[in-house]
């Protein structure tokens, strides 16, 4: 998806180019990380429940697998394009590296609303999928993983027609599945949860208590859900939430000042996960407009939607009570809007590190698989918590003693933690 004139491939390239330059990385390496290393575009014919073809185009790509096979989730998207796919394969890589897990980058997409197709078309799909890829997937080559508008049942019709076709077992090579089925317990919650162990670190950092901030989120899919969850069980009050309405093909911002009741929203999310706003109405929130998320009096914000969200133009209706951006989504700000808000000293909790959660999880995942014995769920969230808060505290370490931007300490220790990688192989 390319918002307004902001292409997210460029947005990385550019990040990329500036943190190159702070490294001095020499022009083979620039060239060699600056695009992905593989690129498949394909068709997938899907057979339709009334019998007629349907014929969707797909990608996948590997942006670099020095550290590790390739890791990253399938989007199902109407808006999906290749040059979406190629910039978050390359922020996958940096994902990876900055939690130091032993995986690389990768990402896939199709071009599809799942909205609109039977649970019978949707299994085809993924089926249709491996199909056309399997001899480029597997536990040890690229391990894809659910993302927007895929889940664990999508995992689970792949990992079969995966095993259908190589005739054996390789539970890790697709992460995200069911629990009971090879997948990990808190693998759900992991990309939420994983958030608020930033944030909170960095609260404890600024010694700010959690229980004294208010936030306001941009979306309310599983990201923002496990997130506020816990970053409302800990103390803290979510005064807003933005969500997108399927029916009306619309977004709304959900205001309840004196907090709102995450369980109570989740009870009245409808059959799109949009939140029912005749429902909230009646629960006494506040309906306003989608775009308002952003200029609410809060101290944190946090874009869990798509990516380009903060740009110049909204820039200036964030309030100056924001004192936090926590970055869920991938690529929610443009990198025109990283001086702004450097300059207005608003921290900015970089999305490839907030997120890592997830993939962190799916690198449990694929552990567990491996022993083929599964931790509790208090052990998956003790080692999460600590990779994250380790990852954030390398962060903040660096941006404190070297007065840098937390996006830019971020990616100088994951870009240079590839570029090692890539060197002991000898690529470049
Ligand atoms: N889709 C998630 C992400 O963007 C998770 C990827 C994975 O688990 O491989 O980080």
């Amino acid at each position: 998806m390319t918002t307004a004139g902001y292409n997210p491939y460029e947005s990385a390239q550019l990040q990329f180019d500036k943190v190159a330059q702070t490294l001095e990385l020499d022009s083979g390496m620039r060239a060699l990380l600056r695009q992905p290393m593989k690129e498949f575009h394909f068709t997938i014919p899907v057979k339709m429940d009334d019998g007629s073809t349907k014929v969707f185009n797909a990608f996948r790509i590997r942006h670099n697998d020095a550290r590790g096979p390739a890791k990253g989730g399938i989007r199902f998207h109407p808006q999906e394009t290749v040059d979406t796919v190629r910039a978050l394969s390359m922020w996958m890589t940096w994902k990876c590296a900055v939690v130091d897990v032993p995986l690389g980058g990768g990402k896939g997409g199709v071009i599809c609303d799942p909205h609109n197709l039977s649970q019978a078309e949707q299994e085809r799909l993924c089926r249709g999928y491996v199909r056309q890829l399997y001899t480029q997937l597997g536990p040890n080559q690229d391990v894809p993983a659910p993302d927007v508008m895929t889940n664990a049942q999508h995992m689970l019709w792949m990992l079969d027609e995966y095993e259908v076709i190589t005739g054996g077992h390789f539970p890790g090579m697709i992460t995200g599945k069911p629990v009971g089925m090879g997948g990990s317990l808190g693998r759900t919650e992991a990309t939420g949860f994983g958030l608020v162990y930033v944030l909170n670190g960095y609260l404890r950092c600024i010694d700010k208590p959690i229980e004294s901030t208010t936030v306001s989120f941009q979306g309310f899919g599983n990201v923002a859900e496990y997130a506020a969850r816990m970053y409302t069980q800990m103390g803290g009050k979510v005064i807003a939430i933005s969500c997108w309405n399927q029916a009306d093909a619309k977004s709304y911002t959900f205001r309840k000042k004196d907090g709102c009741d995450i369980t109570e929203l989740v009870a009245i999310k409808d059959a799109f996960g949009s939140i029912d706003v005749a429902k909230a109405k009646a629960l006494g929130y506040e309906i306003l407009p989608g775009e308002e998320w952003l200029a609410q009096d809060v101290d944190i914000l946090i874009p869990a939607a798509l990516e380009n969200q903060i740009t110049p133009a909204v820039f200036p209706r964030i309030s100056k009570q924001v004192k936090i951006i926590c970055e869920a989504a991938n690529g929610p700000t443009t990198p025109d809007c990283d001086p702004l808000i450097q300059e207005r000293g608003i921290a900015l909790l970089p999305d490839f590190l907030c997120n890592a959660g997830g993939v962190t999880c799916s690198y449990f995942e694929q552990v567990q698989c491996n022993l083929n014995y599964f931790w509790s769920m208090e052990e998956v969230l003790e080692k999460l918590e600590y990779k994250m808060t380790q990852a954030f505290r390398g962060i903040y370490d660096l941006a404190q003693a070297k007065n840098l931007y937390m996006r830019d300490a971020a990616y100088v220790i994951a870009v240079d933690r590839v570029v090692s990688a890539v060197k002991m192989r000898g690529w470049a």
